[in-house]
């Protein structure tokens, strides 16, 4: 049983499987399943947003001090729900998630690894996310990891676990070590996600550790350092003509994009009046209309002003299971706006992940 801390570190050097803590919580899938009905059907809810955390990758790092982030996260009090798997079906059951796209707890993106150790970090990571879905066939499936400091590793990285763990997609963070994803140097990983017709899921790993004006109450690196890591993120693309290179990426921004879709009106003004945007071919807000946005906003005034910015049919639904910042009623939260047709709501709840997934 992992319960008391002690046990948790040693499931951590152990290297041993989720499956053994998910039984220790006491959650049992027996939860009643709720189930969504739209217009009188049964509607397909998917999640594309929730996390796990895999051991098996400890033992080749534990003697690094860039490892700490990782051994942080076993004292956690959401560690078991993490690193478990029965829990997880149980409240996707009370929750009414269908299915839930997993990936990889940012803590396990080691972008300091050489090359060697690089490959054999996500080759693991990737075999045990693979081994979680398949505990539940239909309910789980993965969106990868890779090695994004290094490029034309990340792109063999991503045809292999496609063709091995036949995974949709990948999770890639916001920035790689203070560069822009969206930098020339990383083109051989988007040409090929682009070639594969994989989603690539932006996720912030924090922001402004280190500046003190982001220290003190109110955990700002991820309070507001998160949500501004994808904004800059997402404008690096727009301003520096990435979007215009890579048409046909099927990118999903996290927390509903950041700040950038509230506020597009001021890089719209900046487009207008900087000489140097005459080269691009549209507005920024246009451009946030080729983008996938979670609904990880947390009003439902927000998640509207994200539809008529972005488009219904641009929008996913997202958990952030199982951390603190997670939502705990995701269905309610598309529910609630007001205005939506049945079928914008179809499409947020499930459709739209569903085609994104090939699910
Ligand atoms: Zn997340």
């Amino acid at each position: 049983m992992i319960g008391p801390m002690r046990d948790r570190r040693e499931f951590l050097k152990s290297g041993l499987m989720f499956c053994g803590c998910a039984l220790a919580s006491g959650v049992r899938a027996q939860t009643s399943r709720r189930a969504l009905t739209i217009g009188g059907k049964k509607a397909l809810t998917v999640d594309l947003h929730g996390h796990c955390f895999v051991g098996d990758d400890w033992p080749l790092i534990q003697d690094r001090p860039q490892a700490k982030e990782l051994e942080r996260i076993v004292s956690a009090p959401y560690f078991t729900a993490l690193s478990g798997v029965e829990e997880r079906i149980a409240e996707m059951d009370r929750q009414g998630i269908d299915v839930q796209a997993v990936s990889l707890y940012v803590g396990h993106y080691h972008y300091w690894a050489e090359p060697e150790l690089a490959e054999k970090l996500v080759r693991i990571q990737n075999q045990k996310l693979a081994e979680l879905c398949a505990t539940h066939p239909g309910r789980l499936v993965g969106l990868g990891a890779v090695s994004l400091h290094l490029p034309e590793l990340a792109a063999r990285q991503m045809t292999e676990a496609l063709r091995e763990h036949k995974f949709p997609g990948f999770m890639i963070t916001g920035s790689v070590e203070g560069e822009e994803i969206s930098a020339p140097r990383f083109d051989p990983f988007w040409r090929k996600a682009e070639e594969l017709g994989v989603v690539i899921f932006i996720h912030p790993r924090g922001f402004g550790d280190g500046d003190r004006r982001f220290e003190g109450g109110g955990w700002l690196t991820n309070t507001v350092g998160n949500p501004l890591e994808t904004t800059l993120a997402l404008s690096h693309m727009i301003f520096d003509g990435f979007l215009d290179r890579f048409p046909r990426l099927k990118i999903v921004a996290a927390h509903g994009g950041g700040y950038l879709p509230s506020y597009v009106g001021r890089s719209d003004n900046c487009h207008a009046v900087d000489p140097r945007c005459r080269q691009m071919k549209k507005k920024p807000s246009q451009y946030l209309r080729e983008l996938y946005f979670d609904t990880l906003v947390y009003s439902s005034e927000g998640l509207r002003h994200l539809i008529d910015v972005v488009g219904a049919d641009r929008i996913v639904m997202g958990t952030d299971y199982p951390f603190p910042v997670a939502s705990r009623e995701p269905l309610d939260d598309v529910l609630s706006v007001p205005g939506l047709t049945d079928a914008e709501k179809e499409a947020i709840l499930g459709a739209t992940a569903a085609r994104l997934l090939k699910l």
